[in-house]
């Protein structure tokens, strides 16, 4: 973990931090969230109901989806909250900007906080399951770059581990687009996220680096935009098993003169391993990372595919 790290601020609706603030009084922590994530981050706690002043405990509420206008209504007395409902994200999310926010875990099915499949009431009809919470809702379209997931996702370790590595990097893109950023930041930048990238979309690493290449002649705040949407993108595609060999295999490539036959032999079981499905990601890539640094290659050891989030959190254990 670096000193950086700990700017980090990660949202979470607060019921998922032990605070008992649902409508029955309860809470529903999420250990990874509330004990493992919150020893490298700041985590800020948000519950929107409460925020709006419903109380608790407090009546349920829910979507209903009233002929193509969806609404914020309780559930027995029908009142409406969606005005005061989307107000409020609309508040949050211009307060969470100003808090440089790296991501959002959301409680999933609520009606304010659910990202996926939330139930949407139709009269006399069952509930479709396909809505966002209201408040989710405002965060995600005012912070569209902003890595979110909920709680219960983070329960799969390949979704986890994708989540955290997009947090992880929204917060270095940050760094590198400081204010007053040069070219020669975004140059470095981009260079130290090649094999990082590559494990995602490999079309975007290139259309990327063409990007940067064509830099002084594009507008500051058009480069950045499109460099900063791309980026994210990238990350968000999932990084699969064949492109992570490619890069274990690109990585294991700079030390073929400094190995002698039985490590480099070992070191390419290691790899097929991985790819067969044998082992984890960890153990290619700390076998890797111990390489560059006993061979003190400065490029491998810039590159933030070799440590993307905490070794702690042993995310790469699991995939
Ligand atoms: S799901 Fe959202 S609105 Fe409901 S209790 Fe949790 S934080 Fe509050």
């Amino acid at each position: 973990m670096t000193e950086d790290d700990n700017e980090i601020c990660i949202a979470v609706s607060a019921c998922l931090l032990g605070e008992e603030v649902r409508y029955d009084g309860g809470h529903r922590r999420h250990s990874f969230v509330a004990d493992d994530l919150a020893r490298f981050v700041t985590l800020v706690p948000v519950c929107p109901e409460v925020e709006l002043g419903l109380g608790v405990p407090r009546e349920t509420i829910r979507l209903v989806d009233g002929g193509g206008i969806v609404r914020l209504r309780g559930t027995t007395s029908g009142d409406d909250h969606t005005r005061g409902m989307k107000q409020l994200g609309k508040r949050r999310a211009a307060d969470l900007k100003k808090r440089d926010l790296c991501g959002y875990v959301f409680k999933a099915r609520s009606p304010s906080c659910g990202l996926f499949r939330v139930p949407l009431h139709r009269d006399g009809k069952q509930p479709l399951r396909a809505g966002r919470g209201m408040f989710a809702e405002a965060v995600t379209s005012a912070l569209p770059e902003l890595p979110v997931e909920e709680e219960g996702r983070l329960d799969d370790a390949k979704l986890r581990e994708t989540f955290v590595e997009r947090v992880f990097g929204y917060a270095r893109l940050r760094r590198a687009f400081k204010p007053r950023w040069r070219t020669r930041d975004l140059i470095e930048f981009h260079a130290s996220e090649k094999l990082l990238l590559l494990a995602h979309r490999p079309a975007a690493y290139r259309s990327l680096g063409r990007l940067v290449a064509r830099g002084a002649e594009i507008d500051r705040a058009e480069l950045s935009t499109t460099y900063r949407t791309d980026y994210m993108a990238a990350l968000a595609a999932p990084a699969t098993i064949g492109r992570h060999v490619n890069v274990l295999q690109h990585i294991a490539g700079y030390f073929k003169r400094d190995l002698d036959a039985a490590s480099r032999e070992e070191l390419a079981r290691a790899i097929g391993d991985y790819g067969d499905g044998l082992v984890p990601l960890v153990v290619p890539a700390t076998l890797l990372a111990f390489f560059a640094r006993r061979f003190e290659n400065e490029y491998l050891l810039s590159q933030s595919y070799l440590a993307p989030h905490p070794k702690e959190l042993m995310l790469r254990n699991h995939v």
